[in-house]
Order: structure tokens, then C-alpha cells, then sequence
């Protein structure tokens, strides 16, 4: 379980640079990873061993500073109700702005922790003027330079000793699958499609954050864990037509789950807020299925499915390994496909491929096409394992581990999912010294 700090403030005050100050640590240990984009407002780290995640809204903006009403608004507002822990930046610098008081209106409204970060507090002299800000009303006023990094210890130290108290995670076996997407894709639809069967909800499983239920349902055979479906029944309450809201309501969705069904609008195609959904899922190296929904909505021809599929991975890049169902929740088209696969791409996450099996497959096709050597340095693969992780990680030990390239490491993951069945799940490789 993970805490959710979100980052709010107007344009310019140092929202980004923040973000990248708190996230930095983390970032440089994850290595190696390939099939992953590195999402710029989302991140993961740590503070004295405890585990949060930072979401920078500004990332996601799509208002102007004189937009405040609209899309901004609506933005705190949904921060407000996602995160555990809201940090207000502002900025010394430029002092108090009639911006600032308009977030400030609202963010008070927060039930949640909130921080004011004054920011770009570079130096005494700057630090003289961090005062006026207490204008606001806020309690926890904290001057930092996110340039220098001076003040984000005392910071963090304040920020994590209000996350709330772990909650027991719900021991169990069964996958435990969300379904996330944009507004309308038909989520809420499928979800109540699935309630609707009868005697689907088996028991309803203590929920591990405030307001997500995770069922446990049994239908069409299959049990498993729908998390978040009290997100996805409650009626959104912000102006819905924005890349933020579908992402920062996934965010929490997806951390909790092992599977997540990223559901589309058949007559929208994938969009850029799809892509920011389907990376969250893959950073946190989750299982993943893209369901095409309103399928009956689409005129069909001999190709139709073959074609949308094709265009699907083109804008996927290299991650051909999601698989693509077409369906219709209206006409129940299938939605037990869906659920059916959803287990299955559970099973690929926890397969464990026996280390012989694995040298037997992999050390012959790596003498076949060896890594290319680096300034002459002969790179030798000698062993390979695969590491008792929560998704697969592979281990490759070898001599130069620092020096294999990026492609050589694409061809290894294809090498190991043309052998062993992990379709929907994002591979790592790692690369150790014999
Ligand atoms: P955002 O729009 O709120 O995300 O702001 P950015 O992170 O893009 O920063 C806006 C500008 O402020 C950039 O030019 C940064 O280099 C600068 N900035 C950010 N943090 C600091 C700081 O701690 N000190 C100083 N002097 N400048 C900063
Ligand atoms: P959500 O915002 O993703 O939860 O989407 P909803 O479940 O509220 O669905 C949005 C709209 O799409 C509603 O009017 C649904 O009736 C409709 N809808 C959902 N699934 C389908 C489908 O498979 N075919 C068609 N034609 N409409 C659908």
C-alpha cells in the first residue's frame, strides 16, 4: 500500500522541479528496465522506509493561468480527493499571488494534510520573506530550495509522519483485477454487468484504502478481486473531459491491483491518456489487457478487428505483448473473454520458468547472436535466472553487465516470450557480474 503525495500549485512556482527532487532516488536505482517509458509526472520513492507516491498535476495541466475556474479547479479538487497528502507549492520569490489565494480556497477545504512547500527559499535572505506566506492560514508552512534539495528532508520527515497507519493488506490468493480507462469508455457499465450475474459478489473483502470495495466476485467460473469498483460506481464530480482525471483516478487502481483491464472507447481509438494509463501500469509492472469496448457501435468489414488491433500496437511502440479483446458490454460480447484472460494474464505474472529451462532456451540463442562487444570488450552471458519477484525479473550474469545495449536487451525479452508464456506482462532483465 502505497501513500499518494500530489503536488499542486500555479504555473512556474517549481511544482516539476519538486517532483524530480523527491522522486530522484528511486529513479536511479531502477536501471535496466526496458519495455518501460519513464512517466515525468508520476513516481515512486521512499523516505525512511516509507513508500510513497508523488503525482505532479501541473504535469498534466491542460488550462491556462487564467483558467483557474475551469480545469485547474478541477484538478485540486480531484487531487484533493485521490491523494493522502497534499503539498501547496509557491514561490518566495515572486511572493504571494492572487493565484496562490485561489488555490488556497480551495486546497483549505482539504480534509487532507496539506503542506505549503515555499519554494525557491535558496538563501537566507529569501528564507526572511517566507513570513507572508502564513497569510493563508496554513499550519505547516515549509520553506525548501527544490533546486538545492535544502529543506526536503525536514519536509519529507513532516509529510510522512501523517501518512495513516498501514493497513493490513488482505491476504489472498485470488488475482485481483481493476478495470481503469477515460470517462466513458463504459467501465461503470462493465462492472455493474458483472454485479448483475447472478450471485457474483462472494463476499465483500475489507478495503485496504477509505472508499474502494474489493469484492470478491465468482463469475462465469472465475473468482477473483475487482478493486476500486466504489470509484468507478461514484459519479464523477469534476468536468470529466480531462487527460488528469482519467490518470490520477487510475493511480490508486492500478498500485492495488495485479491485472489492470485498460478499457477504450471502440469509436475514439487509443488515446494519449490511454498511453499515460497503460505506462502507470507498466512502471509498476502490473499485468495488462487493453478491452476495446462499444465494439457493436463500429461498422464492421472483413478486417475491421485485425486493422484497429494493428493500429492499437503501432501506437503501443514496442509493446506488442498486450493483448487486445474486442467487446461490447451492451450486447454482453465477450465480456467473459475479458475476464477469462484477465486470469490468465494473472497466471503469466506468477509463472516461474524453471532455471534450467531457462539457460537450456536462452544460452542457445544467445550463442547464436552473442551481445555485441563494447570498445572491444568481449561481453560474455553465462547463467540466467529468473529472481523470486512479485513480476517476473530475470537475472543475466555476465562478464561487462554495464555494457549490454538496449537493443540486445529488447531481443532478450523477445526471446524469452517467444518460449515462455508471459503475454500481458511487462518483462525486466537485469544484468549481473558473474
Ligand atoms: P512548475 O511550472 O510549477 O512545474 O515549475 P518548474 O519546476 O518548471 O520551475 C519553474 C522555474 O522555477 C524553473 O525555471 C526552475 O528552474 C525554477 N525553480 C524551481 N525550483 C527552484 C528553486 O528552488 N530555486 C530557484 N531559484 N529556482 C527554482
Ligand atoms: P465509464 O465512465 O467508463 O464508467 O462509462 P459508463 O459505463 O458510464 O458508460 C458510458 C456510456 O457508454 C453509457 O451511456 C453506457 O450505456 C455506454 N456503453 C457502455 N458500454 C457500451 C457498449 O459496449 N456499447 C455501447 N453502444 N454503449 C456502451
Amino acid at each position: 500500500m502505497s501513500n499518494i503525495i500530489a503536488i499542486v500549485g500555479r504555473p512556474n512556482v517549481g511544482k516539476s522541479t519538486l517532483f524530480n527532487r523527491l522522486v530522484e532516488r528511486r529513479d536511479a536505482i531502477i536501471d535496466n528496465t526496458s519495455g518501460v517509458t519513464r512517466d515525468r509526472h508520476y513516481g515512486k520513492s521512499q523516505w525512511t522506509g516509507k513508500f510513497f507516491t508523488v503525482i505532479d498535476t501541473g504535469g498534466y495541466v491542460v488550462g491556462s493561468e487564467d483558467n483557474f475556474e475551469g480545469e485547474i479547479r478541477a484538478q485540486v479538487k480531484l487531487a484533493m480527493e485521490e491523494a493522502d497528502v497534499l503539498l501547496f507549492v509557491v514561490d518566495v520569490d515572486a511572493g504571494l499571488t492572487g493565484l496562490d489565494k485561489d488555490f488556497a480556497n480551495v486546497v483549505r477545504q482539504s480534509e487532507k494534510p496539506v503542506f505549503v512547500v515555499v519554494n525557491k527559499a535558496d538563501n537566507n535572505e529569501r528564507r526572511a520573506y517566507v513570513g507572508e506566506f502564513y497569510e493563508m492560514g496554513f499550519k505547516e508552512i515549509h520553506p525548501v530550495s527544490a533546486i538545492s534539495g535544502s529543506g526536503t528532508g525536514d519536509l519529507l520527515d513532516a509529510v510522512v509522519s501523517h501518512f495513516p497507519e498501514e493497513e493490513e493488506d488482505v491476504a489472498s490468493d485470488l488475482p485481483r483485477i481493476c478495470v481503469v480507462g477515460r470517462p466513458n469508455a463504459g467501465k461503470s457499465s462493465f462492472v455493474n454487468l458483472l454485479l448483475g450475474e447472478e450471485r457474483s459478489i462472494v463476499t465483500d473483502v475489507a478495503g485496504t484504502t477509505r472508499d474502494s470495495i474489493n469484492a470478491h466476485y465468482n463469475v462465469f467460473g472465475k473468482d477473483f478481486i475487482l478493486t476500486d469498483t466504489a470509484g468507478l460506481r461514484r459519479k464523477a464530480k469534476v468536468k470529466e473531459n480531462i487527460e488528469f482525471y482519467s490518470v490520477m483516478r487510475a493511480v490508486r487502481a492500478i498500485e492495488n491491483s495485479d491485472v489492470c483491464i485498460v478499457m477504450i472507447d471502440a469509436t475514439r481509438g487509443l488515446e494519449s491518456q490511454d498511453l499515460s494509463i497503460i505506462s502507470l501500469a507498466q512502471n509498476n509492472r502490473k499485468g495488462i489487457l487493453i478491452m476495446v469496448n462499444k465494439w457493436d457501435l463500429m461498422e464492421k468489414e472483413t478486417n475491421t478487428a485485425r486493422d484497429y488491433e494493428k493500429e492499437i500496437k503501432t501506437k503501443l511502440g514496442g509493446n506488442e505483448y498486450i493483448p487486445v479483446l474486442f467487446t461490447s458490454v451492451l450486447t454482453k460480447q465477450r465480456v467473459f473473454k475479458a475476464i477469462e484472460i484477465a486470469v490468465q494474464v494473472n497466471e503469466n505474472k506468477n509463472r516461474k520458468v524453471p532455471t534450467s529451462k531457462l539457460n537450456d532456451v536462452l544460452l542457445k540463442a544467445i550463442e547464436r547472436t552473442p551481445p555485441p562487444s563494447h570498445r572491444g570488450h568481449h561481453i560474455k552471458i553465462k547463467y540466467i535466472t529468473q529472481l523470486p519477484t512479485h513480476s517476473p525479473v530475470f537475472a543475466f550474469f555476465c562478464n561487462h553487465p554495464t555494457h549490454i545495449k538496449e537493443s540486445y536487451t529488447r531481443f532478450l525479452i523477445n526471446k524469452i516470450r517467444e518460449h515462455f508464456e508471459f503475454e500481458g506482462i511487462p518483462l525486466k532483465i537485469v544484468y549481473r557480474k558473474k
